[in-house]
């Protein structure tokens, strides 16, 4: 639907999103791959450290409940949750949790 589409889009520039990723940081580290100094996060997940450019937000409660879609408000309000509502977790952790929450869908 578009007005999700674009509500997506640009939901990283909710309030929330920059309060959980400050949140979530633990310092900073050394890319070994670079050499340069980069952001270290706590994955939400598995609680492991690692850097921050290898994570992703995520939704705690999936913007799409596991119940069906619901109405737009409805979609608008997950996505546009509080800080508390937001983890910052490794893109690996993250699709391990999307595809359980896809699995419990019907
Ligand atoms: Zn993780």
């Amino acid at each position: 639907m578009f007005v999700e589409r674009l509500v997506r889009r640009h939901w990283h520039r909710w309030f929330a999103y920059s309060v959980a990723k400050e949140f979530y940081r633990a310092g900073k580290g050394i890319n070994p791959a670079t050499g340069r100094e980069c952001y270290l996060a706590v994955c939400g997940i598995c609680k492991e450290t690692g850097f921050e450019k290898e994570m992703e937000m995520d939704h705690k409660e999936p913007v799409i409940s596991v119940k069906g879609r619901g109405t737009l408000e409805q979609f608008i309000t997950r996505l546009l949750c509080g800080p508390d509502g937001l983890q910052r977790v490794h893109k690996t952790c993250h699709v391990k949790k999307t595809n359980s929450e896809n699995a419990r869908r019907e």
